[in-house]
């Protein structure tokens, strides 16, 4: 159980079961009595007993902000017996919910597929954090598309990475292109993701913070769609019906579809398609299918083709207008173009081809480049959401409350008083190259280390340094096929699906349209459920 401290620095603990470790952040383990974290400047925030659990009947149900995530479903996790035969029921159920992935033997085929790695049992998340999350989407929304107008604040942002990333350069020349021969495209469409951690406070409060907004590609709305039924399930089989109706219902695959399709319709043209850019070897292909089966229910048909393909059989008339195959085509979605090794330069080309066209593109390039590392760093400091969202007060308040630190790593003092922070202190920070995808952060020694070799380079202007999250570990029971049901301590990642939709200069939509709730073992610092690390959740709310 975990257990806030009473008093703070030299106050009086008062601890149920054996204490076995103090700590004032999971970053900082044993320090002396009466010290403070040399980073963040706490006290001694935990007192950690050997047994972590706590029912969820006994976790103090609206006390959730102090509470914190520590509890979880206790007895429940000693079971062995009882844990197999529930994963037995789990699993069928996720199969016949359709949470699934193809295979990484065959990737490019549905023959034999398997069921996307989950949770056992939900898991426990403060309602007032995400509701907070909830509340603060549409502000994003606003955000990342007043950014994604911003060609100035773009380029002034980005020219130190694109000196050093390529990647980046490359996304950045086509947005250039674009712009100077004319944007043809009038409608524009978001659908994007915004990642949070919840950081557990020193005085035993918890804080939402955002560790990344994805605006490309932002994929498990359509699996998240199918997977509270499976948590209802395997709390109705305890006979846990009250628990079970907490679980929250979750579509954000229509609310997607929906952007979609309104995007679609504005476009004004009856006949012309969805193209759903994605690769051959594509696992998460039943994640993109609800998307299209979601599009087909309202009559828009959705082709998948590859970057090769474009290149193959795209065109453009001389308005412009795209055609794949012959057919027009009014939207096009990116599943694929996130990552240097999605392209060729066959693929840039392509790439290029779309975004010189009036096709709604989901993204647009410049709505990819908002949704980089380094914009997200420049937009936390003081005073840059108020000129982005002049006349909002209240929005950039609920944005900037959401924010942990960043810094940026740009030649200068700031950048050299960041590297020497975080080499003296590596456990309270995360290095971060302008990349998508899980698995490309750096921690700890290996970011120390990194540090030291950028240190005098133009390179350290293509990371950013993040302050890391530290959220409370809690137990659960992780579901892999090929793996015996493991019981280990976890911590989650709160992802809410926006969508907007502007026609011109007028936003004509702007909403929030689900959560994805993924969980991972604490010893894995980076990586998502593609990159099969964290697996896919449900919040449990408290
Ligand atoms: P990507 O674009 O590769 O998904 P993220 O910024 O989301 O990059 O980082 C990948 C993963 O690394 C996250 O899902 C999270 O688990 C971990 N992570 C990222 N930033 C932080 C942070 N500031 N504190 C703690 N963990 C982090
Ligand atoms: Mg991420």
């Amino acid at each position: 159980m975990f257990l806030r401290e009473e008093g703070h620095e030299g106050g009086v603990w008062s601890a149920i079961g054996t204490p076995v470790a103090r700590r004032c952040c999971r970053s900082h383990p044993w320090q002396g009595p009466g010290n403070w974290c040399p980073v963040r400047g706490w006290g001694w925030c935990f007192l950690i007993s050997d047994s972590p659990d706590l029912t969820p009947d006994r976790a103090g149900v609206g006390d959730s902000m102090t509470v914190g995530m520590a509890t979880g479903w206790g007895s429940l996790l000693q079971d062995e017996q009882q844990l197999e035969e529930l994963a037995r029921q789990a699993v069928d159920r996720a199969l016949a919910e359709g949470v699934l992935l193809r295979t990484s033997q065959a990737p490019s085929s549905s023959h034999v597929v398997s069921y996307a790695p989950f949770t056992l049992f939900p898991s426990r998340v403060p309602s007032a954090l995400l509701e907070q999350a909830y509340a603060v989407q549409a502000d994003f929304n606003l955000l990342v598309d007043a950014v994604s107008q911003n060609a100035v604040f773009l380029e002034q942002t980005l020219s130190s990475t694109i000196k050093r990333d390529s990647f980046t350069a490359r996304l950045f020349d086509i947005h250039k292109q674009v712009l100077k021969e004319g944007i043809a495209q009038t409608v524009f469409l978001g659908l994007n993701r915004s990642d949070y951690m919840f950081q557990c406070n020193p005085d035993g409060t918890t804080a939402l913070k955002q560790i990344e907004i994805n605006t490309i590609s932002a994929s498990f709305g359509g699996l998240a769609s199918r997977t509270p039924a499976v948590h209802r399930h395997v709390l109705s089989v305890l006979g846990k019906t009250k628990e079970a109706a907490k679980i929250l219902s979750n579509n954000p695959s229509k609310g997607l579809a929906m952007g979609i399709a309104k995007a679609w319709e504005l476009y004004g043209s009856a006949n012309a398609q969805v193209l759903l850019i994605a690769q051959e070897k594509e696992r998460n292909i039943f994640d993109q299918r609800a998307i299209e089966n979601e599009l087909l229910a309202r009559n828009i048909h959705v082709i998948r083709r590859r970057f090769e393909d474009v290149s193959e059989k795209g065109s453009l008339d001389q308005d412009r207008r795209l055609f794949m195959d012959g057919q027009e085509v009014a939207v096009v979605y990116f599943r694929d173009g996130y990552m240097p090794g999605h392209y060729s330069l066959q693929n840039w080309e392509a790439r290029l081809l779309l975004e010189r066209s009036c096709a709604v593109k989901c993204p647009d390039i410049a709505t990819q480049l908002a949704g980089t590392k380094k914009v997200q760093q420049e937009l936390s400091r003081a005073g840059v959401l108020e000129s982005l969202l002049p006349g909002q007060p209240e929005a950039v308040a609920r944005l900037r409350a959401t924010f942990a630190g960043l810094y940026s790593l740009d030649l200068g003092e700031e950048g050299d008083q960041a590297i020497t922070k975080a080499i003296a202190a590596p456990s309270c920070f995360v290095l971060k190259p302008q990349r998508e995808g899980g698995g490309n952060n750096l921690y700890g020694e290996e970011m120390v280390q990194a540090l030291e070799r950028l240190r005098d380079s133009e390179e350290r202007a293509s990371y950013i340094l993040m302050e890391k999250i530290e959220p409370e570990p809690f137990r659960n029971c992780l579901l892999r096929p090929g793996s015996p049901a493991q019981v280990i301590q976890c911590i989650s990642e709160l992802g809410i699906f926006g969508v907007y939709v502007r026609e011109g200069k007028t936003l004509v939509m702007n909403k929030h349209v689900g959560h994805l709730l993924r969980t991972k073992a604490i010893e894995h610092a980076d990586g998502g459920v593609a990159a099969g690390v964290a697996v896919l959740d449900n919040p449990y709310p408290v």
